[in-house]
């Protein structure tokens, strides 16, 4: 029969104590280097902290060590699959609970489903476009309340990102340019998605309830901000609704 372990490696001993760093932590695992790189620039330039493993026994341990707060795993690596690390994450009570996105080069169904019943939270297939994987990890962290700073000024809704702090506005990654009074009625509306509102309940948020202008400046101001949201082809954001009013929606076709 084997020794009982030390009662030294006891919770309370262990170095992980110690404070953690305010942003959040990613565990990139991606054995093709020119993606790991190009990975680590653009969540860095989000404000998360990158680490990067190159292959399964490697993301296993960093994942002790580093403490990720989620993990962005390759499907298709060397030693172990990103299944079998995202197997054994899920089996470990300490990490059961991890954030886990895969990356998969395949676009079979059957796939993504295995990924997903393996316990992935989500996932990507490659190629994929940077700015849908950076919602899906935002959209994850955030639930968890784990958004770096400069996330935090953000407001999403769909492919439109508004940044409070730079006040700028971008959809599907191109900039939007909007007046004063177009920002301030998509920053409502964003705070409210889905939610209809009357002309006379944006005049009292957005302009102020003091101040005296007609119902149909709303209108006026509604027809530029679809005007520089919408390109032509583009689902339109904003929902008239006959008698109702306006919400940031998007049509049923
Ligand atoms: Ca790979």
């Amino acid at each position: 029969m084997l020794p009982q372990p030390a009662r030294a490696e006891s919770p309370e001993r262990r170095p992980e104590a110690r404070a953690r760093p305010l942003e959040p932590r990613i565990l990139v695992v991606e054995d093709e280097a020119p993606l790991a790189t190009m990975l680590r620039y653009n969540l860095e330039k989000q404000g998360y902290v990158v680490e990067e493993a190159a292959d399964g026994e490697e993301a296993l341990l960093k994942i002790t060590e580093f403490e990720p707060d989620l993990v962005l795993l390759d499907w298709m690596l060397p030693s172990l699959s990103g299944l079998e690390v995202c197997r054994q994450v899920r089996r470990n009570p300490a990490t059961q609970d991890l954030p886990i996105v895969m990356v998969t080069a395949r676009a079979e169904d059957q796939d993504s489903i295995r990924a997903l019943n393996l316990g992935a939270d989500d996932y990507v297939t490659k190629p994929f476009s940077v700015e849908a994987l950076l919602a899906r990890i935002r959209a994850i962290l955030r639930r968890r309340g784990r958004l770096p700073a400069a996330e935090r000024g953000r407001r999403q809704f769909q492919d439109i990102v508004l940044d409070l702090m730079t006040r700028r506005v971008q959809r599907g990654g191109r900039t939007i340019h909007l007046g004063p009074t177009e920002f301030r009625l998509l920053d409502f509306f964003m705070q409210h998605p889905h939610r209809v509102f009357s002309r006379e309940e944006l005049l009292d948020a957005v302009w102020g309830a003091d101040i005296h202008v007609e119902p149909r400046t709303v209108d006026v101001h509604i027809r530029r901000l679809r005007r520089a949201l919408n390109l032509p082809g583009e689902a339109d954001v904003i929902r008239t609704v006959r008698s109702a009013g306006y919400a940031l929606d998007v049509e049923e076709s």
